[in-house]
């Protein structure tokens, strides 16, 4: 008989990983017909009440609010055919779901919490500060905090979307040393494995290079959520570039989680090593301001470590003001780093290409000699 060695990861066991988050997506919460599936969330639930008692401390990531609103209202598309519509949903759907978790945690002794949160309040450093420090102290307070977007004032423009990637950013808020996303598939696989009888599961994935992210199809399967298989790798980008694990497994059997420790299929990609705090914030914010366009001199300069000066800088683009976060990209669109902008758009603009010593003149007053900082820049 061959022995199958699985991989110690396999399962986030307690042992490994201390702070776990768990997104559920809103297929696997929901039924067709809007109820919450309520049998299967007590075996999910007596999951999370094993780990916990196994020492791991849990953070709920739960979609289902359009879902469940859509239906309670009679709303076509699901709730999704206008921004009001899904607003609506998700008010009226995230009273229900989460009376449904507070019950169901309650009934096994778990006392819940509940965050709902913007992509904004992520974003703005000093809000991101603050949820952070809310979900490390319902941590210390053996709580499960149960988090959702904040859909009912997001606007279209500023939202995450899919929990996907709010799942990532909330593992990066609270430091967690994994995540994962519970789905209507059990991994990521070489092809579509709906179509392509070949397709193979890939268990690892130590980095996410062009090869990873071309395997992603976009679009949601079951047509309830939003997030498909692209959102899921930007949510691994996330998770792994802030040091944490992240793994996508089926949630379609009973007691997922243990399910996949007994042996069951899943993906997981490998956190990154540990950048610095601020750095990894950076790096996973979804929104900038600016992009600026840098030579290939410049390109070198910042990736032997060095702070981006004028004289690298080919052009700038977008509205930006001192201190907001830009990209600073190749000519032919590559992303090398993010960091934020020591000049604004328009003092950038007019010192791009300078060499230092000529700045002063031009803008008379004594300049900043870079233009971003590489204690304010990482790399992506
Ligand atoms: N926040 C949305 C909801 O609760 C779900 C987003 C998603 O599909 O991932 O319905």
């Amino acid at each position: 008989m061959i022995a199958v060695s699985m991989p110690p990861l396999s399962g986030f066991p307690p042992a490994l990983v201390r702070r776990l988050v768990i997104k559920i997506g809103s297929a696997l919460l929901v039924d067709p017909a809007g109820q919450v599936r309520v049998d299967w969330l007590r075996t999910l639930v007596a999951d999370v009440a094993a780990r916990k008692s196994a020492g791991q401390q849990v953070i709920i990531v739960s979609s289902g609010a359009i879902a469940l609103g859509a239906r309670r209202l009679k709303l076509p598309k699901g709730g999704r055919g206008s921004l009001e519509d899904a607003q609506a949903a998700a008010a009226t759907g995230q009273i229900a779901l989460s009376q449904c978790w507070a019950s169901l945690l309650d009934e096994c002794g778990i006392t819940a919490a509940q965050m709902l949160v913007t992509l904004d309040d992520l974003e703005n450093r000093r809000r991101y500060l603050n949820a952070s420090a809310t979900l490390e102290r319902l941590m210390t307070l053996g709580v499960v905090p149960v988090v959702n977007e904040n859909d009912s004032v997001a606007t279209a423009e500023i939202r995450f979307g899919d929990n996907d990637r709010l799942a990532a950013r909330i593992g990066q808020a609270a430091r967690a040393d994994a995540v994962v996303l519970l789905s209507d598939v059990d991994g990521l696989y070489t092809a579509n494995p709906h179509v392509d009888a070949d397709a193979m599961l890939i268990e690892t994935i130590e980095r996410i290079d062009a090869r990873i992210a071309a395997m992603a199809d976009g679009g949601s399967a079951s047509g309830m959520g939003s997030g498909g298989m692209t959102s899921k790798i930007e949510a691994a980008r996330i998770a792994t570039g802030a040091g944490a694990h992240l793994a996508i497994i089926s949630g379609k059997v009973d007691a997922p989680l243990s399910h996949w420790t007994n042996g069951g299929k899943g993906s997981i990609f490998l956190a990154a090593p540990a950048k610095r705090a601020r750095k990894g914030w950076l790096a996973g914010r979804l929104t900038v301001s600016g992009r600026i366009i840098v030579d290939a001199g410049a390109e070198r300069a910042l990736g032997q470590g060095n702070s981006l000066l004028p004289a690298g800088v080919a052009s700038v683009e977008g509205v930006f003001a001192r201190g907001d976060v830009v990209d600073i990209m190749t000519p032919d669109g590559r992303t090398i780093a993010r960091g934020l902008s020591e000049y604004d758009s328009e003092e950038a603009a007019r010192i791009a290409g300078k060499r230092s010593e000529d700045i002063a003149v031009l803008l008379g007053h004594l300049p900043r000699s870079v233009l971003v900082h590489r204690d304010h820049m990482a790399m992506v």
